[in-house]
């Protein structure tokens, strides 16, 4: 029982020690939440002696009729004032307290949320293999508000518990001390079986949502496949399957709700409990002589100011849980450190000439040997094209030349340096590289292509659109360059966003472009367009073409060609 309350102190400070410079950050805020916090409590414990005075005034109007009934009413008065009094400062403090503790930890929120998408962004490529996307997102969701409970509720609640605790027992134990201990005894029990409750809920509460996480993927797969659907003549198998999940889901709901309606149960019940041992003890004392009837009122009153709070304690302590495990599971990622880092911040610039030597890389989730011992060289302004059959590792040498990847052996040269001490910012601003898979970001035609610079115009994006031979087809669109394309725009051809590709990596006018099999869903003619356009753009950069054809691979200065590696058993 004990440990239940320095459990929820100190014991998940381990993993959430690394918000100590958070709080050291808004430490202003939670100061004055600590001093509003006594404040408040301070005031709603003071007035309770006057509800006891003044019963004990009525009672001895009702048992001697000699007081004097101005006297009566002037106290009533001024008892009655104080109590307003203080109950609209102790209120003012507690609205003060929630302003300043609650806005400090939806800031911490803000910082970290921030935090983790920088470091989101600063990750390599391998690591976001080794993660889904849900998983990234769970890390910036979920557990960032698992946290946020914590610092703001959690924090609040126990602090707020310790403070009125020792204001009411000063004052308890000034009325009585007996009757003290009996008020006080219960209140852990209570509070340790809402603890228990409190994890149930917890643990029921993640089923759920995990069977409702399961009915979203469901419907947005079958929406997104709802041409293969129809075409298989499958709706109802579907709408089977649909009506199972559902039914999964209200399942569990239902279970979590009869945990929850214990919840208010049991808090009743000790209510109860507690005012029927007061009334007894209380009234045993009084026929003894040892108290007032004041004295009996002020104790149901401090009792059902404390119960509160100790409920509150064991829902702190199962919240607090939760969010240790959370912040384990964003430090984990926290810590993950990228293994491409920038090490020089210098300007100058970049001239392309392009260098391999002794290049091998294997992947390292699958041990795939991609490229073994590959060496070229290229001269700034010629272009080399790479053939080779699928899987010899043209993607990989495109992925190695942004850096994106770094070679296990040898050392790529840029300009006769290695791309691994060269400003990768800067390196990055000068080449061109047009993905084998064409992604395009759910956002107008125009937005896409003029992605690639800082302030794009309208007329540099329909040049490169011309260029890259796309801008017949855009034009042809309702809304243009304004049309939406991605999830919830147009459906576009797997040529037509090729095109928008080549017309964001080209805009940017880079020293090294990189066309990854870009051309592979245009037929010929409308390659040799594109090609014809940008000859004088591939003549002023090194260009690299992955590429099938051989009609095109002829364009270029010098051919690679690469062959599979044999894979030993
Ligand atoms: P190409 O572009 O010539 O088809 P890739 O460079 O994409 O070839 O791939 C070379 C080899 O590396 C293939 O055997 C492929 O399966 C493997 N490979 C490619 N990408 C990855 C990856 N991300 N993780 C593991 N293995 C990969
Ligand atoms: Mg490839």
């Amino acid at each position: 029982l004990f440990q239940t309350y320095i459990f929820c102190i100190f014991a998940t400070m381990n993993s959430l020690k690394t918000l100590n410079p958070y709080f050291w950050k808004h430490r202003v805020l939670l100061f004055w939440g600590i001093l509003f916090i006594i404040a408040s409590n301070f005031f709603s414990i003071y007035q309770v002696q006057f509800v006891g005075k003044t019963v004990d005034l009525i009672k001895d109007v009702l048992d001697d009729h000699n007081v004097k009934k101005e006297v009566l009413f002037r106290t009533l008065l001024i008892n009655g004032g104080i109590i307003v009094g203080t109950s609209i400062l102790s209120g003012v403090f507690r609205f003060m307290m929630r302003q300043t503790i609650i806005v400090a930890s939806r800031r911490i929120e803000y910082d970290l949320k921030n935090k983790i998408y920088k470091h989101y962004q600063e990750l390599s490529l391998s690591t976001y293999k080794n993660t889904t996307v849900g998983d990234l997102l769970n890390r910036l969701s979920e557990d960032v508000v698992a946290i946020r409970m914590y610092l703001g509720p959690g924090i609040m609640y126990v602090i707020n518990l310790i403070i009125l605790l020792i204001i009411t027992c000063v004052y308890m134990l000034m009325t009585n001390v007996e009757m003290t201990i009996w008020t006080l005894i219960p209140l852990p029990i209570l509070s340790f079986i809402i603890y228990k409750v409190s994890s149930i809920i917890n643990r029921k509460s993640k089923v759920m949502q995990k069977s409702q996480s399961a009915i979203s993927t469901f419907v947005q797969d079958s929406f997104s496949g709802i041409r293969v659907v129809k075409f298989f003549n499958k709706e109802k198998y579907i709408e089977k399957n649909y009506g199972i999940k559902v039914k999964d889901y209200q399942d569990k709901a239902l279970d979590l709700a009869k945990t929850e309606a214990y919840f208010f149960t049991i808090i009743i019940f000790v209510i109860g409990l507690l005012n029927v041992a007061i009334l007894y003890m209380g009234g045993k004392n009084y026929f003894e002589g040892k108290l007032t009837v004041g004295t009996i009122a002020d104790f149901f009153m401090y009792i059902n100011i404390l119960i509160w709070p100790f409920s509150m304690v064991g829902w702190v302590s199962s919240v607090n849980q939760r969010a240790a495990a959370s912040m384990s599971r964003v430090n984990e990622f926290m810590d993950i450190k990228s293994e491409i880092v920038n090490t020089n911040f210098d300007n100058y610039t970049i001239k392309g000439d392009v260098e391999f030597r002794n290049v091998s890389y294997t992947y390292p989730n699958t041990g795939i040997k991609a490229l073994d011992n590959l060496s070229f060289k290229l001269e700034a302004g010629k272009s080399l094209a790479i053939m080779g059959k699928t899987g010899s590792g043209k993607s990989t040498i495109a992925l190695l030349l942004c850096r994106l990847i770094d070679p296990d052996e040898g050392e790529i040269l840029i300009d006769g340096k290695n791309l691994k001490d060269h400003n990768l910012e800067l390196y990055r601003k000068h080449i061109g590289y047009i993905p084998q898979e064409s992604y395009l970001f759910s956002d107008t035609i125009e937005n896409n292509i003029g992605f690639a610079i800082d302030h794009p115009t309208h007329a540099l994006v329909e040049e490169f659109a011309k260029k890259a031979d796309v801008h017949k087809n855009i034009v042809e669109f309702k809304e243009k360059y304004q049309t939406m394309v991605g999830e919830r725009g147009v459906m576009l051809s797997g040529g037509q966003k090729q095109r928008i590709c080549i017309a964001r990596a080209l805009i940017k006018k880079p020293e090294i472009l990189i066309f990854d099999d870009s051309l592979s869903a245009l037929d010929t003619e409308t390659e040799e367009n594109i090609l014809q356009n940008i000859e004088n753009d591939i003549k002023s950069c090194t260009s690299i073409i992955i590429t099938h054809r051989e009609s095109s691979a002829k364009r270029a200065d010098y051919i690679l060609n690469l062959t599979e590696i044999e894979v030993e058993n």
